[in-house]
């Protein structure tokens, strides 16, 4: 008989999260200002529409925010205030696209969120992360490499002015990627919600740089630790006073040398052992960044070998977001990390067709018919 796994609530895997709540409310008073002023005039006729929608469900009064299906989380607020005021529409329809559209299970021509991954290769072996998977970092495997320039150039190309939410990253540490700076350098100025995350050993000060001059919105810190020997226990390989050194010093540039900057500098760790304290974590981490997050643990380190989940609820991501390998392949999700689940490579086809692509409808039709377990490795998922 199928054992019932505890579900991974994918739209809301942030358990926790330590930020200032300051001028929360002058978000929305933007808000109002600009779906009562500026809407018509932002963007195609689907577009507003998107907008007008996201407008009326954020501003129109509710008995909680929970009874909303468009609302505002606290990372998406902090995101916010650092826009401008023309800017707001288009964040807005990627927002509402990215939150509501998993809800719906609608798509348009792009995903609400491309995760491009400029190599799968991390020196890290941290005890969560499928980097732990001999056979999947072993060379001769074929899942290990760096993604170019040229193919890299290709994508943003293709995602500016259709994905406002990129992240570099997924199954590596992207800063180990030997172009990293000269495709930080390409996104400037083209995303509004540009993020990146990182284990921060190997951010060095021409990195900083690279990230702070490409205006990414959220730089993740991944630590999931205020100490030794938790911190590398858990990060194993990762060594916890030269993280800090290289989080202070881009701090240091961010203030001195980039003082309009709008980057948000977050901790983020996962949820893994009961030792880990959020206000251990807030006390250590909490004067050198602006926030301090845990995320659920999900068994990312052994994907095929679970046990039958026997979740039967759709998984969100199929609705919501990308990925883009190093090597161009293009995947649902990262938790099938060796890519069982690939529907094509960008060097073949378009974002936008790969998308809409008959193999990602297919795997989609399974979710939403209650067969994923007829589906590897979904079956053994609990994303939902
Ligand atoms: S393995 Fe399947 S169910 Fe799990 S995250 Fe990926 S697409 Fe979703």
């Amino acid at each position: 008989m199928e054992q019932q796994s505890p579900l991974y609530d994918k739209a809301n895997s942030i358990l926790q999260i330590r930020r200032s709540r300051a001028e929360d409310q002058a978000v929305f008073d933007r808000i109002a200002k600009f779906a009562a002023e500026q809407i018509e005039s932002s963007q195609s006729d689907y577009g507003n529409r998107i907008i007008r929608q996201a407008c009326v469900e954020l501003l129109e009064p509710k008995d909680s925010e929970r009874a909303r299906s468009f609302f505002l989380r606290e990372h998406v607020i902090e995101e916010m205030k650092r826009l401008a005021d023309e800017e707001l529409g288009r964040y807005l329809f990627y927002r509402y696209r990215y939150d509501v559209f998993p809800q719906t299970k609608e798509l348009d021509d792009y995903p609400p969120c491309l995760q491009i991954e400029p190599t799968s290769i991390c020196n890290y072996r941290c005890v969560f992360c499928f980097q732990t998977d001999s056979d999947f970092t072993r060379p001769a495997n074929g899942h290990m490499g760096m993604m170019t320039f040229e193919l890299f150039r290709e994508i943003v190309d293709q995602a500016a002015g259709q994905c406002e939410a990129i992240t570099l990253a997924s199954r590596g540490e992207p800063l180990i990627c030997k172009d990293i700076e000269r495709m930080l350098s390409y996104t400037a100025g083209k995303f509004l919600a540009m993020k990146i995350n990182t284990h921060a050993g190997f951010l060095d000060e021409r990195k900083a740089h690279a990230i702070l001059a490409a205006g990414v919105s959220t730089i993740v810190f991944s630590a999931d630790a205020a100490s030794e020997p938790l911190y590398s226990q858990l990060r194993v390989n990762g060594n916890l006073n030269r993280v800090v050194a290289n989080i202070e010093r881009f701090q240091k540039i961010r203030t001195t040398q980039y003082p309009g900057s709008r980057t948000i500098a977050r901790v983020s760790g996962v949820r893994y052992r009961e030792d880990q304290n959020l206000d251990a974590m807030e006390r250590f981490w909490g004067n050198l960044v602006d926030q301090v997050a845990f995320v659920d643990y999900n068994p990312w380190e052994n994907t095929y070998e679970r046990p039958f989940s026997g979740t039967e609820p759709p998984c969100s991501d199929l609705w919501r977001r990308m990925f883009v390998w190093w090597d161009g392949r293009v995947n649902p999700c990262d938790v099938d990390y060796k890519s069982l689940l690939a529907v094509g490579r960008v060097t073949e086809s378009s974002l936008s067709t790969l998308w809409r692509s008959e193999p990602y409808n297919r795997l989609r039709e399974m979710h939403l018919s209650r067969q994923r377990s007829q589906v590897f490795p979904c079956q053994r998922c609990t994303v939902t």
